[in-house]
């Protein structure tokens, strides 16, 4: 909680949930990657929160962008960034969105597949592609599992056709899952990375960069390693297995720049028993996995919540939404100790949840709104 998130939120007169972004501390995390990766370049990877006084902010502090649309795209342009600093990483594109991207000025594309570099031939002729290699994810509470990325033996062959096609093979790129634990992660991936860069060497290819992705941490219940820590371990491993030449870096963090910048205040509507004998209560928040707590499913992401009563003896909770749906339960399998005292109409505050929660919200589920944001 940050003095301007507590003064805002005493002010605010609006009924209902709401995320609460402090842009000092966006600012912050921002000089913090770039203290920690001094040689690495950062791409904001727009999906973590893409509000517009956070990209005009980072615009403004010379980051660079990771997106994954068209909208994106246009979004990170009209923040005042230029075509040159922004990286469309989604492998996964219609020609019709390359092309637009190509006319918007984007020149640097993901592929991970010979159907999508055909694409990017087709809908941006010329262009840089980087290859995205698959990561097992492992010591990540969000894996990304095997939706993205090739095998890496297999991704040589396919920045060879890039170049056969016509399009400039630039670098491969892979994302160790995101809120990474572990800062051992980069290293396999990064043994990898250097293998296609050889096979490609071996063919007359030469590659220029690595992309380390993303699934640098924000601070939820489990304590997680300093920035630094990564920083030094991926620096490691970059030396290890690259020598000498270690090729230009970038990351894409989202989590790590937004994730504790953000707080949701929200309100307990019922606290309920379901027999007198009971000793687990359900408390059903006015927001749940349908308004911006999406990343509770599998309990994977857990929040720390704030109660105005934490001095009090607690007890396990389930904690639940509000909407009629049985899916719409944030924490059971492990309960949430929460004060016995707390009571219907207390605000709580859920911590770090700068990074997807408003753009993970529905529409009108249920009638409820979508979840408001204030970015101050
Ligand atoms: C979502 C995403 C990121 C950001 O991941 P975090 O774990 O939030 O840092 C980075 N790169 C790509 C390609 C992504 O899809």
């Amino acid at each position: 909680m940050t003095t301007r998130i507590r003064e805002f939120l005493k002010h605010r007169l609006q009924d209902g949930p709401c995320l609460v972004v402090d842009l000092d501390v966006v600012r912050d995390n921002y000089l913090g990657f770039a203290r920690a990766l001094p040689d690495t370049k950062v791409y904001y990877a727009v999906k973590a929160n893409p509000a517009p006084e956070i990209l005009r902010l980072l615009a403004e502090l010379r980051c660079c962008f990771d997106v994954a649309s068209i909208s994106e795209t246009e979004a990170v342009l009209a923040a005042g960034a230029t075509p040159e600093r922004i990286s469309y990483g989604n492998t996964i594109k219609k020609e019709s969105e390359i092309a637009a991207a190509a006319k918007l000025g984007v020149t640097l594309f993901a592929i991970d597949c010979e159907a999508e570099v055909e694409k990017v031939a087709r809908a941006a002729p010329g262009s840089r592609v980087i290859c995205r290699i698959h990561c097992d994810g492992s010591g990540s509470e969000w894996p990304l599992s095997r939706k993205f990325g090739c095998e890496p033996a297999y991704a040589a062959d396919i920045l060879e056709l890039a170049h056969k096609r016509g399009l400039a093979p630039y670098g491969v790129s892979f994302h160790v899952g995101s809120q990474q634990h572990n800062i051992e992660a980069w290293d396999r991936a990064l043994a990898s990375t250097a293998s296609v860069f050889r096979a490609c060497a071996e063919r007359g290819i030469t590659l220029a960069m690595v992309n380390l992705g993303g699934g640098f941490p924000a601070r939820y219940v489990r304590k997680t390693p300093k920035l630094e820590s990564y920083g030094k371990a991926i620096f490691r491993s970059l030396r290890k297995h690259f020598g000498n030449a270690v090729p230009e870096t970038i990351v894409e963090p989202g989590r790590g720049l937004v994730g504790n910048a953000g707080i949701i205040q929200a309100e307990v509507v019922l606290i309920a028993k379901r027999s007198p004998e009971d000793e687990v209560r359900w408390v059903y928040l006015d927001i749940g996995k349908f308004h911006g707590l999406a990343e509770t499913i599998d309990e994977s992401i857990r929040y720390p919540i704030r109660t105005p009563r934490d001095r009090d003896e607690t007890a396990p909770c389930i904690i639940a939404g509000p909407t009629c749906d049985s899916v719409d339960v944030l924490y059971e399998k492990t309960p949430y100790p929460l004060p016995v005292s707390l009571a219907i109409g207390d605000k709580v505050l859920i911590e770090a949840a700068g990074a997807y929660t408003a753009t993970c919200s529905s529409v009108g589920f249920n009638g409820y709104p979508p979840l408001r944001q204030y970015v101050i």
